[in-house]
């Protein structure tokens, strides 16, 4: 995802400290308290500019939402957006995934979105894809005995790649839509990538999968 660089991205992140939370692993085991409730919490990993946390969260009131995103420009546009949007069950982090055990407890999550995750196509690369073991291994620390990983991509080879591996793993796949927008569902909130690619006529693809602890 292409970013001007903000020099200035320092110095809001520090003025929206409520927003863009610093240091979260202050906050393990404690991020209901955050949020001043005891909603059940989902975060999506690789949020980009926000436009799913922000549709979610409008959606879904009772829910509190935190996206991840590792690039600092990028998460202070997310951040923009959700000031705009007025939404207060949203929080950020400028973080990235390899170090979710340090943010989040054991159980402490109900759902993670995983948003056309950047694909690594290369072999070399493999470790980095968010579907890959070790990543599935945090997610299976944090996430409750019923939560589940939600994953969207327009990327054919990741998709065919993250089934294999989620199943490797043994978890249980839910759905596996090959085609998400062949039929209309309200429910559906639409990313800044999805919305393009979809735009394109591109299928979207989707599958939701869950530990068998
Ligand atoms: N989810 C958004 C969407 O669907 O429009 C953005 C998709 S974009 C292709 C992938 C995003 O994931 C990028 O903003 C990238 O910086 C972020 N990302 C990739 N690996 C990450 C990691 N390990 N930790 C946090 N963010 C990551």
């Amino acid at each position: 995802m292409r970013q001007r660089y903000k020099p200035w991205a320092d110095d809001f992140l520090e003025e929206n400290s409520h927003l863009i939370i610093p240091d979260p692993s202050k906050h393990k085991n404690k991020w209901r308290r955050l949020f001043g409730n005891d909603n059940p919490i989902h975060i999506e990993v690789g949020t980009g500019k926000g436009q799913f946390l922000i549709g979610m969260a409008g959606q879904y009131p009772n829910v509190n939402f935190i996206g991840v995103e590792f690039v600092k420009s990028i998460i202070v546009t997310a951040a923009e957006k959700v000031i705009l949007s007025e939404q207060k069950n949203i929080l950020l982090l400028n973080e990235d995934a390899a170090d979710l055990l340090e943010i989040f407890s054991e159980n402490e999550l109900t759902t993670i979105y995983l948003n056309f995750s950047d694909p690594w196509p290369k072999n070399r690369h493999e470790k980095r894809r968010l579907t890959y073991q070790s990543f599935l291994e945090k997610y299976q620390v944090i996430l409750n005995p019923s939560g589940e990983v939600i994953f969207k991509t327009d990327n054919r080879g990741l998709f065919e790649y993250s089934l294999v591996s989620f199943s490797k793993y043994g978890m249980e796949l839910n759905e596996i839509n090959l085609d998400l927008h062949d039929h209309d569902d309200p429910t559906n909130v639409m990313t800044e990538y999805e919305e393009k690619f979809s735009a394109k006529g591109q299928p979207i693809y989707r599958c939701r999968a869950r530990f068998l602890n």
